[in-house]
């Protein structure tokens, strides 16, 4: 199975480990070339904006908006602010993939980051079979501001939605490939098969 990380900038390598770690060689995408015999893709944390910038001096922007409407893609953090429908603080354009409304920088500045435990909704907890609970690591973070009632949430931090899913497409606002847990990559690749 080839799985892709966009490997335009940002946090390509920890996924690449991850993945590695679970048997899985990822392909670096930077062209859109490398799109079309995908099962699925990464779209890592970094920033957003130079990550727009990128994705369309590659021209890749409108191949991996086609991509990311049928096929498995997980965004993270900067990720989850390209597939958001709505970016706001301030508004930007996206790949629309996800009906939520995204507002970037939304806990503060990068030494109001942190790690803090999160829950999973109840329909995962058979999925992510773990004793302790699941460290979600926020950088400088997004916040889920509105979801369509036909996006899931998946994980919560307080009472908010940080981790979502519609149909194949994974958006969490924080970074679990910067923790030891495997387990939400090998959901996805559980999507991707
Ligand atoms: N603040 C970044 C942005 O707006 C996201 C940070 C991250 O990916 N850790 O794009």
């Amino acid at each position: 199975m080839k799985v892709g990380i966009l490997a335009l900038q940002g946090a390509v390598q920890p996924h690449e480990e991850k993945l590695k770690k679970l048997g899985i060689t990822p392909i670096q995408v930077r062209y859109p070339e490398q799109l079309s015999d995908l099962a699925g893709i990464i779209l890592p944390g970094g920033e957003s904006t130079t990550m727009i910038h990128l994705l369309k001096l590659n021209k890749l922007w409108f191949p991996l908006k086609e991509f990311v409407q049928t096929k498995p893609t997980w965004g993270i953090c900067a990720g989850s602010i390209l597939l958001a429908k709505t970016v706001t603080h301030p508004f930007q354009e996206s790949l629309e993939a996800l009906d939520i409304t995204i507002e970037r920088n939304a806990y503060g500045r990068q030494n109001e980051s942190f790690i803090d435990n999160l829950s999973e909704t109840s329909d995962w907890k058979k999925f992510f079979k773990t004793d302790k609970a699941i460290e979600g690591v926020f950088i400088r973070a997004p916040r889920i501001k509105q979801l369509a009632s036909n996006v899931k949430i998946i994980f919560k931090h307080k009472e908010e939605a940080v981790m979502v899913q519609k149909d194949k497409c994974l958006a969490s606002t924080f970074h679990p490939e910067l923790t030891d847990s495997t387990c939400i990559h090998e959901y996805f690749l559980s999507l991707c098969n």
